[in-house]
């Protein structure tokens, strides 16, 4: 038998968020192995009876795409659930590579980041026009490096929108390398912790210079995104720019201008 192993973005917690495809994946699993305890709800809701199911949480690298291997030799589906989008912080590189060696074919089903998970939770947007246009996606050195060039703080030079993954616990260096990039200390900060999880979501909203002990007085230390985005509260400003497609006066392919 040669299986396909599947790896499946599984949103960002709230099991209903996981794409139609991955939860029909999921329906028809042989073996599932899932990333922890941040998705283990979407395998117990959807998984079929007589699944094999295993958690990643304690295997190295090797038993995992081990057993990935072995699996796809006895099923026709394999899936692999990851938290949000497998190709964000996923280590899906280093978990193909041997599957290919092993000719093993896979596949990625993308997911709902935590990212905009968190900005949906906060009713935020990342983008507003003449405000900010870009979003970048990223996180502070801790065990794992940062390449050259991509430090929080020449990031941060180009005032847009920033989604900080895993550094959480290093928002102290998240603040020295916004301060350093000229942010002032009234400048929006947004904590979501557990985004979209049921009853169990936390949403901080602070500036750069409180953004720290708010987190700390709701003891924020893990499972954290931190939106920094000159977007950020813009429902509440007296004026908005508004986005061209709707504009009365402007035509585009669907619609010509009033
Ligand atoms: N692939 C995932 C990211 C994995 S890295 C994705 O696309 O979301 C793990 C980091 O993601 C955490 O340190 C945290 O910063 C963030 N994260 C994951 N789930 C989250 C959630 N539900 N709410 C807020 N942040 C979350």
């Amino acid at each position: 038998m040669a299986g396909k192993v599947w790896f499946v973005g599984a949103g960002p917690g709230d099991p209903e968020l996981i794409t139609v495809k991955g939860m029909h994946l999921l329906q028809q699993a042989g073996a599932v192995l899932y990333a922890g305890s941040l998705v283990d709800h979407a395998v117990t809701l959807y998984a079929p009876d007589g699944c094999e199911i295993r958690d990643s949480k304690d295997m190295t690298l090797e038993e995992i795409t081990g057993w990935l291997i072995e699996q796809a030799r006895c099923h026709e589906t394999v899936v692999r659930l990851q938290t949000g989008d497998p190709g964000l912080y996923g280590a899906l590189v280093e978990m193909v590579r041997p599957l290919d060696v092993a000719n093993i074919t896979w596949a990625v089903i993308p997911g709902v980041s935590s990212a905009m998970a968190s900005a949906a939770a906060a009713g935020e947007t990342l983008t507003l026009p003449e405000v900010t246009q870009t979003v970048i996606l990223t996180r502070v050195a801790g065990r794992t490096p940062m390449p050259d060039g991509e430090e929080l703080e020449a990031l941060a030079a180009h005032h847009t929108t920033l989604c900080i993954f895993l550094s959480i616990t290093l928002l102290s260096e998240v603040q020295r390398a916004l301060r350093a990039a000229g942010w002032s200390e009234d400048a929006p900060v947004l904590v979501v912790q557990k985004a979209s999880w049921p009853s169990e979501e936390k949403i901080v909203r602070g500036t750069l210079r409180d953004i720290r002990d708010k987190c700390r007085s709701e003891k924020i230390t893990s499972q954290a995104m931190i939106i920094a985005s000159p977007a950020l509260g813009a429902r509440q400003w007296p004026e908005i720019q508004h986005s061209k497609l709707y504009d009365a006066a402007f035509s585009h392919r669907f619609r010509k201008a009033r």
